[in-house]
């Protein structure tokens, strides 16, 4: 049979080995910093919204597990090009797909590839390193000057 947790766990290892929208962007007018205290993940993120509201490109930099960096290359590939308006939507169907019971299934219609996550909320030590690039991307949005902390 298809198993579809090989699949989520694929996913997450080719964007772990080659992560999507990494290094600094040449132009952008917000940004932040974010930290796992937990497991040491850093990340710094870029973000370009031009005056239409919307995600012209979208970066990130830092060291961190594989779980951190996956997700970042995830949500990055995800918000690239949207409204910036879609990001409170989209972060809290992440945090709630990441902390569902076990048996409820992620909707992958709303979720797209980000659903291939839904596998930490078996290691709840995990969860904290798939949500930090969201945390520091709402502080990026939010230009707040305070680095995101998951703790
Ligand atoms: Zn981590």
């Amino acid at each position: 049979m298809f198993d579809l947790r090989d699949l989520y766990q694929q996913v997450i290892v080719d964007h772990n080995k080659s992560p999507r929208n990494f290094g600094k962007l040449e132009f952008f007018n917000h940004e932040a910093d974010g930290y796992n205290p937990l497991c040491g993940d850093r990340l710094h993120v870029y973000l370009n919204v031009n005056d239409e509201g919307l995600i012209e490109d979208v970066s990130f930099e830092g060291e961190g597990c594989a779980i951190s960096v996956a997700s970042a290359s995830l949500m990055t590939d995800t918000l690239k090009g949207r409204p910036v308006s879609e990001f409170q939507q989209k972060f809290e169907g992440f945090q709630h797909m990441v902390t569902a019971d076990l048996d409820e299934t992620p909707d992958e219609e709303a979720l797209g590839k980000l659903a291939v996550l839904s596998g930490v909320r078996e290691f709840p030590s995990r969860i904290k390193c798939a949500s930090l690039c969201w945390h520091t991307m709402k502080s990026a949005i939010e230009n707040s000057k305070e680095a995101a902390k998951t703790e």
